[in-house]
């Protein structure tokens, strides 16, 4: 982080805000057919985007505002790719600091053919360019064939392997984006009979995929909590805007079985945080654990309609997020963040990690400045997660903040070495609050 940056960040805390992040998604087309996403290219909605010129009335809007983060969706922003390169341009230059997108990987099809090399050269150059600080790309399974089918691309997880080191000779260094869903165990079938089963397979599953991205060159991770929402059912009241979701078995999980695949997640972390960069915070892991078991401490209430906002495609009007679909916004220039901070509302309706994780991290330094005694009475009577933030805290020191346009400093990241790692033994003894 640069001293602007820790300047804007300690601006935004002692306002009692945390820094403001923007989703935009600049389009819902897709051409990908991924069964746990309602944008695949099988459905058949009116597609939209919106418009180069509203884009850029956003950004300034944002700029105006102190947002900090901007992050360009989809559908697949990379099928928009001259609008989506101008766009980041733009935004870097009105002085966003931390501009994210992402990409399923169809620009990696084609490995084989003799132009392929030159294509990588030019998007990777193309992207070195400007400001870009994050590039993801998503990858669901450790199996490339079970990939590719679940996205249909083929040949994508091959053309991505030989694009990551022409990705790095100009600087870009890629996240690989795991989606939770059931193929990343091994095959399961029907409700969870045995706990432990289940949270093995998770278990090993989530080593596989570690040990598969490491293995391709990424020197990145996230991971993004399987999202399925049913709009007709839901007791949550949440209706999607954001159609990354859907109710398919595949992300659909119970209660328990969530728990135990955080659980298996949360366990498997340590053991590779020194061999790539893993972004997924353990802190906020433990507080959705904490979250489905009803424990006395409760998960820091999402930033969503507070500093983080969706702006949707059809409308490119600003929403709370993604999922909070009855709350129109409007015109993003138009709102007052103010009155917005002023009217929040506590919802930890969703595991959306692209708000869960940033309001779960950030909330100690936010008490620190807003509300010291609470913090302190916190870390007091809840010594496990004061420990867990403090060791994030760390770690995401040592991997530059994930800084995107560095290479891992594999020195920094030694000392979380616990590939030989033995969590606490799980006995499989879990109780899911109702
Ligand atoms: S998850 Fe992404 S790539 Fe897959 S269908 Fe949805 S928008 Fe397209
Ligand atoms: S938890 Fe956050 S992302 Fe989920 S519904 Fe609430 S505000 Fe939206």
């Amino acid at each position: 982080m640069t001293p602007a940056m820790i300047h804007d960040t300690a601006k935004s805390l002692w306002k009692n805000r945390i820094p403001g992040q923007l989703v935009i998604q600049i389009t819902d087309i897709c051409n990908a057919r991924c069964p746990q996403c309602g944008m695949r290219v099988t459905e058949t909605f009116p597609r939209s985007r919106i418009s180069r010129g509203h884009i850029r009335q956003i950004i300034d809007a944002a700029a105006q505002k102190g947002i900090q983060a901007i992050s360009f969706t989809g559908g697949e922003p990379f099928l928009l790719r001259d609008d989506l390169l101008e766009m980041i341009r733009y935004a870097g230059a009105a002085g966003i600091p931390y501009i994210r997108t992402g990409t399923n990987g169809f620009i990696f099809r084609g490995s084989h053919k003799s132009d392929f090399c030159a294509r990588m050269e030019d998007i990777a150059g193309k992207l070195a360019e400007t400001t870009l600080r994050n590039l993801w790309i998503s990858i669901d399974s450790a199996v490339p064939e079970q990939h590719e089918n679940m996205r249909g691309l083929p040949g994508v997880i091959d053309g991505i392997q030989k694009a990551l080191p022409i990705f790095h000779r100009y600087g870009i260094y890629p996240s690989a984006n795991m989606g939770i869903n059931r193929n990343l165990a091994e095959k399961l079938s029907g409700d969870v009979h045995d706990p432990l089963m289940f949270y093995h397979h998770y278990r090993s599953g989530f080593e596989r995929f570690y040990q598969m991205v490491c293995d391709m060159g990424f020197t990145t991770v996230n991971c993004c909590y399987p999202m399925s929402i049913d709009a007709t059912e839901s007791e949550t009241g949440l209706s999607p805007v954001y159609a990354a979701t859907a109710t398919d078995n595949l992300v659909n999980f119970s209660r328990m079985e969530q728990l135990l695949l955080y659980r298996a997640l949360f366990d498997t972390i340590p053991q590779y945080r020194s061999r790539i960069r893993i972004f997924t915070p353990r802190t906020s892991l433990l507080a959705l654990l904490r979250q489905l078991t009803g424990h006395c401490h409760e998960p820091r209430p999402c930033r969503g309609g507070i500093d983080f906002f969706f702006i949707d495609a059809q409308k490119a009007h600003a929403w709370p997020c993604g999922y909070r679909g009855a709350e129109d916004f409007g015109p993003f220039p138009d709102l007052n963040l103010a009155d917005l901070l002023k009217n929040s509302q506590h919802c930890t309706s969703c595991h959306w990690e692209c708000f869960r994780d940033p309001s779960e991290l950030m909330g100690p330094p936010l008490d620190m400045l807003n509300r010291p005694l609470t913090l302190i009475k916190r870390f007091i009577s809840d010594p496990d997660y004061c420990q867990l933030w403090l060791e994030d805290m760390r770690y995401y020191r040592a991997c530059s903040f994930f800084d995107g346009r560095k290479a891992p400093e594999w020195g920094r990241m030694k000392p979380f070495d616990k590939s030989v790692w033995h969590p606490a033994p799980f006995s499989g003894k879990v109780q899911a609050s109702e």
